[in-house]
């Protein structure tokens, strides 16, 4: 049997998840990579994206947005600011975060204040996809 990589993802608030796994595919800011056990080391910044855990034939999935992944011969850690298992998405407060997002972009005038607008737009989008997903798989 293939070996298996080590996985952590960290948060703030919590010890995400802790395993070993199959593969994982994540978002970086040059697309979705996938990185199975005995990957070269290395340390990538993530994207706001969809992170899937694919262990002994089941998908695990999770938004992630945003942070880092680190490979090395331990195994792969995910550090990150924020992150939701698709059944923990709150999809109506992703759904206000959007529109808020929205009404920001169509007033503001500060290029700053547009930036952040984005970033909370794609936040919401990321979400809203994953937890609708969810929605239809139950
Ligand atoms: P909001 O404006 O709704 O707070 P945000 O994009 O600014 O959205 P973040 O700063 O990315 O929120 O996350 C703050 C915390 O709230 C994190 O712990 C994150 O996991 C959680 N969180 C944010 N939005 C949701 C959601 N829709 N469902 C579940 N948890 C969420």
């Amino acid at each position: 049997m293939a070996n298996k990589l080590s996985l952590k993802i960290i948060t703030p608030s919590r010890n995400m998840f802790e395993g070993e796994v199959d593969m994982v595919i994540m978002r970086t800011m040059s697309g979705d990579v996938g990185i199975l056990y005995g990957h070269q080391p290395m340390v990538t910044v993530l994207d706001y994206g969809v992170l899937t855990i694919k262990n002994d034939g089941e998908d695990k999935l999770a938004a992630v947005l945003g942070g880092f992944a680190e490979i090395n011969a331990e195994g792969m850690s995910i550090l990150t600011d924020a992150a939701e298992w698709s059944d923990e998405i709150d999809v109506l407060r992703a759904q206000r975060a959007k529109e808020r997002a929205e009404a920001r972009l169509r007033n503001t005038q500060a290029n700053s204040d547009i930036r952040r607008a984005e970033l909370a737009l794609k936040r919401a989008l990321v979400r809203l996809d994953l937890g609708a997903n969810n929605k239809q798989a139950k």
